[in-house]
């Protein structure tokens, strides 16, 4: 078994092992977006170079490997290679890096055998191993313990996959004598556990995105802890609805309104809900109709695609006092021009807030920030979107709770 302990801050860090000669496996989540055999995105390479780097400056012998998308038949492999991230990894540090194509086998335990204090190894995608009956997904013990032969000490760097139970984090850190977090792990732990655990208030939750039946845990779990929770995106229209109005033709789940119909009586004064919308004919970038009456209804035969601008104000002032936020979930169908307004304008709002702790996760939600140019103005993007959500269901992630605690 884990060592239980729901305080993250209890687990060993990089900071507290000794990495001096020894052979230390580092899980990475260099699952990188791909596109005609090209990284179109080195967001998740850049945020694991503190750990590959401590481990270098330390003189260990870093043994680098991650996960890159879903492997079910062989012809997978060709375009899931690791080869090409290895490369933007050497230049990214400036720094040779041995590939080794293997996920196990006589090649990849001599290249290590043979590695120098300071060197620098990648090995092959550890999900060509799910072409044997999902070895690494379905954490075949065999796997994690032969991994775990491979090194001294294990690092845990992969958030984005701290969620699930594999064989290349919970398999090796459960089989190898010293364990850690690495940096970003590190880092979005106690991010997150501080708005969950120990937010300044006021604080004040924004959840979007499409469907309630996505992020019912987490509705529920900020409607706890939070002192206001704004709902935008697609599953507001089913509160909406719940609250007996016109939704016209927008996403909805019947199955869900008696429970939004329970939260609503439960939370009335937490929930915030958008007060008007814009919509189209269908799911499509048309021009956006408005639909700011009250009370509120949308057009009959439109779907409502994004909130307007009463709401962003509605919102702003809500956020305008907030010292902690924490938002997951576009407030409207970014993938269209006409319909990101809304998230764009909360995206603003937030990053204008002067003293908040500001917490942002969620891959659409974060991808909206940072085309606008506004990394720098939260205090935390999170890089792991199941992750950090089943987080803040309050859950104990598998990947960081199998890592040694302290002393
Ligand atoms: P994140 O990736 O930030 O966690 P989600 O994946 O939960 O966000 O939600 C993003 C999806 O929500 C997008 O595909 C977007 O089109 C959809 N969405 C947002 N608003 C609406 C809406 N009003 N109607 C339908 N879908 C919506
Ligand atoms: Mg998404």
């Amino acid at each position: 078994m884990f060592e239980k302990n729901v305080n993250s801050f209890s687990k060993k860090t990089i900071e507290d092992v000794n990495l001096k000669g020894k052979k230390v496996l580092i899980r990475v989540d260099f699952n990188v977006p791909i596109k005609d055999g090209k990284i179109t995105s080195t967001k998740r390479i850049v945020s694991s170079l503190p750990t590959i780097k401590k481990v270098i400056a330390e003189g260990g012998k870093a043994i680098v490997f991650s996960h890159l998308g879903r492997i079910k038949e062989e012809a997978d492999k060709v375009k899931k290679s690791l080869r090409i991230v290895a490369q933007e990894l050497s230049s990214q540090l400036n720094k040779p890096v041995i590939f080794i194509d293997q996920t196990r086998g006589e090649k990849l335990e001599n290249a290590i055998k043979n590695m120098k204090e300071g060197d620098l190894l990648v090995f092959e995608n550890t999900r060509f191993e799910d072409l044997n009956d999902k070895a690494e997904s379905k954490n075949n013990p065999e796997l994690g313990k032969y991994w775990a032969s491979l090194g001294d000490v294990f690092i845990n760097d992969a958030f984005g996959t701290a969620h699930r139970s594999h064989a290349s984090n919970v398999g090796i850190a459960s089989n190898i004598a010293e364990s850690a977090m690495g940096y970003l792990l590190a880092k979005e732990t106690k991010a997150l556990s501080q708005v969950l655990n120990n937010p300044q208030k006021p604080f004040v939750a924004i959840i979007g995105g499409a469907k309630i039946s996505d992020k019912i845990a987490v509705v529920s779990s900020l409607l706890e802890k939070a002192d206001k929770v704004i709902i935008g995106g697609g599953m507001a229209y089913t509160f909406n609805k719940a609250l007996g109005f016109n939704i016209g033709t927008s996403l909805v789940e019947e199955d869900k309104i008696q429970l939004a119909k329970e939260y609503l009586a439960k939370y009335k004064d937490k929930i915030i809900l958008p007060v008007d919308h814009a919509s189209a004919k269908d799911f499509s970038d048309q021009p956006r109709i408005l639909n700011n009456l009250q009370p509120l209804q949308i057009l009959d035969g439109t779907m409502g695609l994004d909130i307007d601008k009463y709401s962003v104000s509605l919102f702003e002032k809500e956020l305008k006092n907030a010292k902690t936020v924490l938002w997951n979930g576009p407030m409207g169908v970014t993938e269209f021009e006409n319909f990101k307004y809304g998230t764009e304008a909360v995206a603003k709002a937030i990053s204008e807030l002067k003293d908040a702790y500001t917490v942002i996760g969620g891959g659409d939600s974060v991808a909206a920030v940072e085309k606008l140019g506004f990394e720098s103005s939260f205090s935390h993007i999170s890089t792991g979107g199941g992750a950090s959500i089943e987080f803040l269901e309050g859950k104990v992630l598998p990947g960081i709770e199998s890592i040694q605690n302290k002393k």
